[in-house]
C-alpha cells in the first residue's frame, strides 16, 4: 500500500468540480498536493485561491499549462510568449513553483520549425521565469499529438532541448500517459535525472481500444503501462516529488465525483 503522502491530483481530472469543491475534497480524503489548471482559476483572484489551497493544507505542485509556441504567423507566435509571460505572474501569484508546458505545433509548417520555435518561445521566456523563481518543465506529448499539440514526443527530444538551453529554470515532466511505449524510456528518465531536470511526474492508464485520444484516459490499473516500474525508474533517477494523478476522461467527467475520487485513491495505493 501506498501513502497518500505524494498524491496530487490536477484539478482537470475533476473537471465537473470547481477548485473550491475540489480542495476540500481532496484534503477531506487525504490528499495532499493539487495541480491547478488555467481554466480552474477563470474568474477568481489567484492569490486569494492560492491561499485557500494553502489553508487545506494542499501543495500547490504545478500550474498546467504553458508553451503552444509554434506558429508559422509572428505576430501568433508574439501573443503566445505574452500568455506564457502571463502563466508565470499566475503562477506567482497562486504560490507554485513549476509551470508545466505544452508545448505546441502548428501543422501548417515543418516538425523542425515548430521545434526551433519551441526551443526560442522557452528561451524568451527564462528570464521572466528565473525572476520569479519559476521552473518550466516541457511535457513531451505521445506523437499521435505531433500535428497540432506538441513536436516534442519523446523524453529524449525534451532531454536534448533542456539541455540545449541549459538553465536551472529548465526540466521535464514525464507523463506515463504519453511515454511509456517508448524502449529507451528508462535510460532517458536516467539522463534527466543526472541533470536534475526531472521536475514532475504524471500518471493515468492507457485503455485498449482508447475510444477518444484526448478525453478516453484509464484509471491506474486499468490499462496497459506498467506504472509502478516507471515510478521506480523516476525514483532511481533521484525524483521524490509527488505522483500527480491527471485523467482526462468523458467518461469519468459523468460520474459521481466524489465516488471517482474514491476510487482514485484506492488505486493509487494498488498501481502507482
Ligand atoms: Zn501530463
Amino acid at each position: 500500500m501506498n501513502e497518500l503522502s505524494k498524491l496530487c491530483i490536477h484539478t482537470i481530472t475533476t473537471k465537473p468540480w470547481s477548485i473550491e469543491e475540489a480542495a476540500q475534497n481532496y484534503a477531506a480524503n487525504g490528499v495532499k498536493g493539487i495541480t491547478v489548471w488555467r481554466d480552474a482559476l477563470d474568474g477568481r483572484n489567484i492569490s486569494q485561491t492560492g491561499q485557500m489551497l494553502r489553508d487545506q493544507d494542499l501543495s500547490i505542485v504545478s500550474l498546467c499549462r504553458g508553451g503552444f509556441f509554434p506558429n508559422s504567423d509572428k505576430a501568433k507566435r508574439k501573443l503566445a510568449l505574452d500568455d506564457n509571460r502571463k502563466a508565470i505572474v499566475e503562477a506567482s501569484e497562486l504560490g507554485t513553483k513549476l509551470i508545466v508546458l505544452v508545448c505546441g505545433a502548428d501543422p501548417s509548417q515543418s516538425l523542425e520549425d515548430s521545434r526551433k520555435q519551441i526551443q526560442d518561445g522557452i528561451a524568451a521566456i527564462i528570464p521572466e521565469a528565473s525572476a520569479a523563481g519559476i521552473k518550466l518543465a516541457i511535457e513531451p506529448l505521445h506523437p499521435i499529438y505531433a500535428d497540432s499539440r506538441s513536436a516534442i514526443n519523446t523524453l529524449s527530444q525534451a532531454n536534448d532541448m533542456t539541455e540545449a538551453l541549459n538553465s536551472p529554470w529548465v526540466g521535464v515532466a514525464v507523463d506515463v500517459y504519453h511515454l511509456w511505449w517508448d524502449p529507451n524510456l528508462e535510460k532517458e528518465i536516467a539522463r534527466c535525472g543526472k541533470n536534475n531536470a526531472l521536475l514532475a511526474f504524471h500518471v493515468c492508464d492507457w485503455k485498449t481500444p482508447t475510444t477518444d485520444i484526448l478525453n478516453d484516459r484509464g484509471l491506474m490499473g486499468e490499462g496497459c503501462i506498467p506504472i509502478r516500474k516507471i515510478r521506480s525508474w523516476v525514483e532511481a533517477a533521484g525524483f521524490n516529488g509527488f505522483n500527480e494523478v491527471e485523467i482526462f476522461s468523458t467518461e469519468y467527467w459523468k460520474e459521481d465525483q466524489s465516488e471517482f475520487l474514491k476510487k482514485i485513491i484506492k488505486v493509487y495505493q494498488e498501481h502507482v
